[in-house]
């Protein structure tokens, strides 16, 4: 048997967020400008690789994969990658396979997600105003990811949204939001939004609608009561007594629970990173192109791991570049 991945501060790595591409059919204003470019497909690890890659870190004892983008269901073949992992859900060394997604994709591939395994979702959505909504992705269109949404649970996938918290944007749709996924049954997380540099919408410091605000004005209408649910990741969760629903927050930029992470990030380039908040990683792309043997690739992983910092802190007076937006996203569901 192999032995697990244990960091340097003896915390097991049991959760793999993966990124499958870098492309994206939105350009939400927050995190991308309208005209991208996006990497030649020759750095893009193809979907066996990706298998090969997350195989042998579910070898190595990851017990939950999330499988994030830009958006992953544009990926073309993507339900293959989804259908290979599957058999780790079947032998029973991964324990959950997961996804965020904007929804765009999901009245189409719910169903099949589901048979490959799939049981809870990530659906990001800001508004439920048709007009904002388009403003917000640039490209996107509301009824479409409501109709994804409405497959998903028709194929018993439980959902959850993911709101980034917008000042002056959807402040006031605060309560239609909560409301609506306590009808629909839905979880609800709020997203601290990170300035992001300049993409060629809004200043990013003027949307800025701290979290702290937000569950302040909540808690003017409802009985707020905090779970200590540590073990979750970097969400603090509230339960509502009023409607019975679980509200997360998520400030990205925070280092909460540091020393309980048990979590790594993977590119769609083969990059890993040990810690959202360091710049340090490792190619994992090179040892899997180099040999294939599978040993290499483990011994490259367990090299990494023993690099993970205890934990990290940031300078939220420093602007960021969109290139670092995908790590920053391991924090938020993305
Ligand atoms: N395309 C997928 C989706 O929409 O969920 C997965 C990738 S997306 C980058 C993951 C999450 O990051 C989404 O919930 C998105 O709203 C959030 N996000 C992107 N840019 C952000 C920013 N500047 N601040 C906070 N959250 C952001």
């Amino acid at each position: 048997m192999t032995a697990p991945l244990i960091d340097p501060f003896a915390r097991a790595i049991r959760y793999l967020r993966v990124s499958v591409t870098d492309r994206c059919d939105f350009r939400c204003v927050y995190c991308m400008s309208e005209n991208m470019s996006f990497l030649p497909k020759a750095d893009l690890l193809t979907l066996e690789e990706l298998d090969r890659l997350c195989s042998a870190f579910v070898a190595l004892g990851v017990q939950k994969l999330r499988v994030t983008g830009g958006e992953p269901l544009v990926r073309r073949g993507i339900l293959s990658f989804f259908r290979a992992m599957a058999r780790h859900l079947d032998s029973g060394a991964l324990q959950e396979l997961t996804l965020t997604t904007n929804g765009s994709q999901l009245a189409r591939y719910a169903a099949e997600l589901a048979d490959c395994g799939v049981r809870r979702v990530n659906v990001s959505l800001d508004t439920l105003d048709p007009t904002k909504f388009a403003a917000i992705t640039r490209w996107g269109r509301l009824d479409q990811v409501l109709d994804g949404i409405a497959a998903a649970q028709v194929a018993g996938l439980r959902v959850k949204i993911n709101t980034v918290a917008l000042k002056g944007v959807n402040e006031d749709e605060l309560f239609a939001l909560t409301d609506w996924c306590a009808r629909e049954g839905h979880d609800l997380t709020f997203i601290e939004v990170m300035p992001m540099g300049d993409l060629g919408g809004p200043d990013r410091l003027d949307q800025y609608w701290p979290l702290r605000d937000l569950r302040a004005r909540l808690a003017e209408r409802f009985t707020l009561t905090d779970l200590d649910e540590r073990s979750a990741g970097p969400a603090r969760y509230v339960q509502v007594a009023e409607t019975g629903q679980k509200i997360g927050f998520i400030t990205p930029l925070s280092h909460n629970f540091c020393e309980s992470c048990n979590r790594v990030r993977l590119t769609c380039t083969g990059e890993l990173y040990m810690c959202l908040g360091q710049e340090d990683m490792a190619d994992l792309r090179a040892p899997l192109r180099a040999s294939a043997d599978d040993a290499v690739v483990q011994a490259a992983i367990r090299a990494a791991i023993a690099r993970k910092p205890k934990g990290h802190d940031f300078d939220y007076s420093r602007q960021r570049v969109a290139g670092q937006m995908t790590r920053h996203m391991s924090h938020t569901g993305g």
